[in-house]
């Protein structure tokens, strides 16, 4: 077995060739994550500034022995090679990558909160989760397929099965 937490990222994005820009971050993240898996590819209406583009999401699971504020910094290398900008909170990026989940653990520092503060409120985070890990119990106790059920999925479609990001 490989050593290392058990980690999930959310991948987002909605500028640009989209779906392109999701495959070379899978790809580039599988330079940082071992045993990676993919969810399905989701098209989602932008949530928080909602005057914008639909977004793609995904979520991505894997194993690391980096620390958390190490993969923090590996994954904002990752986002400004794919051309991140620093811009307006919550607004249209080319790509997003937040880290939902660090194993069990609770991170509550300047530059990193996990899990992830908004992940239980959003179905773009849920449900890609839920692929995944739906068995899966956050550090509150909760359950990924329970959290999945109090929250709208009415602004999520699937596009696409995991094979997307091969
Ligand atoms: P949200 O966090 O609500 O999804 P956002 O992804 O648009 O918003 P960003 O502008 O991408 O926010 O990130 C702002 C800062 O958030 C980053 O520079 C990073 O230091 C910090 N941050 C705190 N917790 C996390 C986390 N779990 N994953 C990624 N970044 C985090
Ligand atoms: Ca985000
Ligand atoms: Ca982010």
């Amino acid at each position: 077995m490989t050593p290392g937490a058990d980690i999930f990222l959310g991948i987002g994005g909605n500028l640009g060739d989209r779906r392109e820009t999701m495959r070379s971050a899978v790809r580039q993240v599988r330079s940082v994550l071992d045993e990676v898996r993919v969810s399905s590819l989701y098209e989602s209406d932008a949530w928080g500034v909602t005057d914008q583009p639909d977004f793609l999401n995904a979520v991505v699971r894997g194993k690391t022995t980096l620390e958390p504020l190490e993969l923090l910094d590996a994954l904002q290398a990752i986002e400004n090679q794919l051309g991140r900008v620093r811009e307006q909170h919550w607004g249209p990026r080319a790509i997003d990558i937040d880290i939902l989940l660090y194993g069990s653990q609770k991170i509550d520092e300047p530059r990193l909160t996990v899990p992830h503060p908004y992940m239980t409120q959003r179905g773009f985070v849920l449900r890609p989760l839920a692929d995944l890990a739906a068995g899966l119990t956050l550090p509150d106790g909760s359950l990924v397929g329970e959290l999945l059920t109090t929250v709208s999925q009415n602004d999520l479609r699937r596009i696409e099965g995991p094979g997307w990001a091969d």
